[in-house]
């Protein structure tokens, strides 16, 4: 068993605090890993405000983890210690389903185990990545490519592949024309992505303050989705858009942008409904749809897409202390573009 540092909320409305937590003993196929960074993601601001559910408090958020292989149980034939790796949205799945064995493990029919606030295979519950250690079975973590800083790489464990998997599915190529909603921590790896697949790129942010960051990042153009202009010009224009926004927006505005058997697709996750109406559908056979992070085998190819491409998310290396302040910035979006948490601070 390894004592733990973390970084704890005891309720919705508590600050984070100082806690020690116990890391399982390595099982014959786990992996212990000493985190170096942790991303601060989106969904640990909605978790530990337990706006997506009930909550087992005390929680330790984080599932954005890179570090380094410390010890391995004897039958670990993947890594080995000295190893730099990753953890993301999940550590575990039954493996046995069919979308387990199509490698979605994601979309486990018995529900993939959460890295946080998930309940593991032991019955005990999972904790997160603000913490200095954590115990990973080998098969849910992933190989961080030598040319990726160890900070730069923890985001693309979520941010990156919950874009880069819909990219990915719905074919973003050279040829498409593909929006990214948003310029945040979800957006500014799309438009990365989208652009390295070779797609034509067009952000669509509420004003135009981050366009030069997006210009910079490969976007092709940029528009300020608070202009009603934006939404005649280009009607009809997209082949794909990706939603990475979790407030709610105007549903129908956003359909009308795309072209015959365009798509859009949600990554965001507003916790309201959206309201839809269906002529915006079958109008020009457009679909709406939905994406949730990607499977593990697709996330060590976006991890090598990434090392290939050079393409890493920009981030600001916080320490443990200043976690509160940016859950606060985060949800004023006064951040470019990633918070991670350099855990040598816990
Ligand atoms: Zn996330
Ligand atoms: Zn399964």
């Amino acid at each position: 068993m390894v004592t733990a540092k973390a970084r704890a909320v005891d309720g919705p409305d508590k600050p984070f605090r100082v806690a020690e937590i116990k890391r399982r003993d390595l099982d014959l196929h786990d992996v212990l890993i000493e985190i170096k960074y942790a991303g601060i993601c989106h969904s640990d601001i909605h978790t530990a405000h337990g706006e997506w559910g009930p909550v087992n408090y005390p929680l330790v958020p984080g599932h954005e983890i890179a570090g380094i292989v410390t010890d391995v149980g004897t039958e670990v034939s993947k890594y080995k210690v000295g190893d730099r790796v990753g953890v993301g949205c999940m550590v575990d799945s039954c493996g046995e389903c069919e979308n387990c064995r199509k490698g979605e493990e994601q979309y486990c029919l018995k529900g993939n185990i959460q890295t946080y606030g998930g309940v593991d295979k032991y019955g005990e519950p999972t904790q997160g990545g603000y913490s200095t250690h954590i115990v990973v079975q080998e098969n849910f973590v992933l190989k961080i490519p030598d040319n990726i800083e160890l900070d730069k790489a923890a985001p693309l464990l979520c941010a990156g592949i919950t874009t880069y998997s819909p990219l990915n599915h719905w074919g973003a190529a050279s040829g498409k024309k593909v929006a990214v909603v948003g310029m945040g921590g979800l957006g500014h790896m799309a438009v990365q992505i989208a652009h390295a697949m070779g797609a034509e790129v067009t952000v669509l942010s509420q004003t135009l303050k981050k366009k030069e960051d997006g210009l910079q990042l490969g976007a092709d153009h940029y528009y300020a989705t608070s202009e009603p202009q934006t939404f005649e010009k280009l009607a009809g224009c997209f082949d794909l858009i990706i939603n990475t926004v979790s407030a709610k927006i105007n549903l129908n505005a956003y359909l009308g942008l795309l072209n015959l058997d365009g798509t859009l697709v949600n990554v965001g996750a507003p916790a309201e409904p959206l309201s839809l109406n269906v002529f915006n559908l079958i109008g020009h056979r457009r679909s709406f749809a939905g994406s949730m992070i990607g499977g593990i085998r697709e996330t060590q190819e976006m991890l090598n897409f990434c090392a290939q491409h050079g393409i890493v998310p920009k981030i600001e290396v916080i320490s443990a202390e200043q976690i509160d302040e940016a859950y606060e910035r985060v949800l004023a979006s006064d951040v470019k573009y990633r918070f991670v948490i350099d855990t040598n601070t816990i």
